[in-house]
C-alpha cells in the first residue's frame, strides 16, 4: 500500500546523517532535535504549540485527559474511524456516543452530532477521515452552542487545509480545541519507529498537555497531576524534521496519483471514485473506492494474484466491533457507515507512484471489472 523504502532512498543522505547526529550526541530523549522539529510543525501549522507524544493514540488520550472531564461523560465520535479514537474515550471511562457519516466524504455527520447531544454530552472528537477534513464550520458552530471542546483527529489527514466559510484557511487539526496527529511509519508524516504531538492554540491547555506526557510534573519529581509518560524520541524527531519539509511535496504526489485513478475509473459504473467536500482539500492518506455489486473478496485476491496491495478500511464500524458491543446500538443503527464498511475499497496510494504503475493497477482493476 505505501513503498516507505523508495522514499527513504531519495532522502537516505539527509536521514542518515540526523540519526549519526543524534547518537553522536546521546540526547536520545527531549534533546535538542524534538524542540527543533516541534518548533518547525508549530511554523508549518501556523499553531501556538505542538506538544509531541509517543504516538497518536496517545495523541488522543492525552488531549481527553487534558480536558478534566468526569467518568461518565459522553464524548461524540465517528462509528466509520479506526479503533484508537473509540479506545481512548472507553479507557477513560467516559463513554463514546457513536454517529453515522455522510455517504460521499466519509466523514462525521454534523447533522448526527446535533442530535446525540444529551447533558452529559462533554466533547466531540471528528476524524479527518483518509485525509479530508471534517464538516468543521458546522461542527465549530454546534460545539459553541452546547459549549462542548472539540478535539481533532488529524492522524490520516496531516497537511490539509481547511477553508472556513469566513475565507479563513487553517491546516488540519488547528481548527478545534486540541489537534491530534499519528506519525506512525505509513501516515503523511511518518518516522521510523512510532511518534505522535497534539496542538492547540490555547496557553492554559497546552500547559496542561505538556504535564500530562511527562507524568504530570512540570518540576522534577514534584507531580502536580496524574499524567503518563509519552514521548517522541531524539531520533524520530530528527527524521520528521527532514520530513516535514517535503511534507507539501509527498501530497501533491498522491493528489497526483488520485487524480490518475479518478480519470481511469470515470464512468465504470461498478465505482464510486473518491468525493472531496468544497471546503477542505484532499492529501489522500487513503484512496477509497466504494464499490458496487461487485464481490470485493474475489477482487482483492486477483489483484494480489497479479502483485497489487489493497485493503478495506474499515469493515467493521466501531458499533459492531466485539469489544464495544453495546445495548444502546444494534446492527442497522448507522446504515451509511455500515453500508461503506461492506463496499469501500482501497487502493495503493503513496508517494512514489509512477505513471507506469498507476496505469497498471488501475488496468488490472478494471480488468477484473469487465471480465
Ligand atoms: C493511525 C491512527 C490513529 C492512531 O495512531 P497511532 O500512532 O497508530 O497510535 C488514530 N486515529 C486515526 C484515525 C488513525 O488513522
Amino acid at each position: 500500500m505505501v513503498d516507505l523504502v523508495g522514499q527513504y532512498y531519495k532522502i537516505k543522505d539527509e536521514v542518515d546523517t540526523a540519526i549519526q547526529d543524534v547518537i553522536a550526541s546521546a540526547a536520545f530523549i527531549n534533546g535538542p532535535a524534538v524542540k527543533a522539529f516541534q518548533s518547525d510543525l508549530e511554523h508549518y501549522l501556523n499553531i501556538k504549540h505542538v506538544i509531541p507524544c509517543g504516538n497518536g493514540t496517545d495523541a488522543l488520550q492525552v488531549a481527553l485527559m487534558a480536558l478534566g472531564l468526569q467518568p461518565g461523560d459522553e464524548v461524540i465520535t465517528t462509528t466509520f474511524t479506526f479503533i484508537a479514537t473509540a479506545e481512548v474515550i472507553a479507557l477513560l471511562k467516559l463513554r463514546p456516543v457513536l454517529v453515522d457519516v455522510c455517504p460521499n466524504t466519509f466523514n462525521i455527520d454534523p447533522h448526527a452530532i446535533e442530535k446525540a447531544i444529551t447533558s452529559k454530552t462533554k466533547a466531540i472528537i471528528p476524524v479527518h477521515l483518509f485525509g479530508q477534513c471534517a464538516d468543521m464550520d458546522r461542527i465549530m458552530a454546534i460545539a459553541d452552542t452546547h459549549n462542548l471542546f472539540v478535539i481533532e483527529d488529524a492522524a490520516q489527514a496531516l497537511g490539509a487545509t481547511w477553508y472556513a466559510k469566513n475565507g479563513i484557511a487553517k491546516k488540519a487539526g488547528t481548527i478545534g480545541h486540541i489537534g491530534c496527529t499519528s506519525f506512525f511509519p505509513s501516515k503523511n508524516l511518518g518516522c521510523y519507529g512510532d511518534g505522535g504531538a497534539v496542538f492547540t492554540n490555547d496557553d492554559t491547555l497546552a500547559e496542561q498537555l505538556r504535564m500530562i506526557v511527562n507524568h504530570g510534573m512540570k518540576t522534577r519529581y514534584y507531580h502536580d497531576i496524574v499524567g503518563v509518560n509519552s514521548r517522541l524520541d531524539s531520533i524520530q524527531a530528527a527524521i520528521l524534521q527532514i520530513k516535514l519539509k517535503y511534507l507539501d511535496t509527498y501530497a501533491d504526489a498522491r493528489k497526483q496519483a488520485a487524480n490518475y485513478y479518478n480519470t481511469a475509473f470515470e464512468g465504470c459504473d461498478k465505482l464510486s471514485t473518491p468525493i472531496t467536500a468544497d471546503f477542505t482539500d484532499h492529501v489522500f492518506h487513503q484512496y477509497t473506492l466504494v464499490t458496487h455489486q461487485i464481490d470485493r473478496e474475489a477482487l482483492a485476491s486477483y489483484l494480489k494474484r497479479n502483485g497489487i496491495a489493497s485493503a478495506i478500511y474499515y469493515p467493521v464500524p466501531l458499533h459492531l466491533q466485539k469489544a464495544y458491543l453495546d445495548p444502546r446500538y444494534k446492527d442497522g443503527d448507522f446504515p451509511i457507515a455500515e453500508n461503506l464498511s461492506e463496499t469501500v475499497f482501497s487502493l495503493p496510494i503513496h508517494t512514489e507512484m509512477d505513471e507506469a504503475t498507476l496505469q497498471y493497477i488501475s488496468q488490472t482493476v478494471l480488468s477484473f471489472l469487465n471480465t
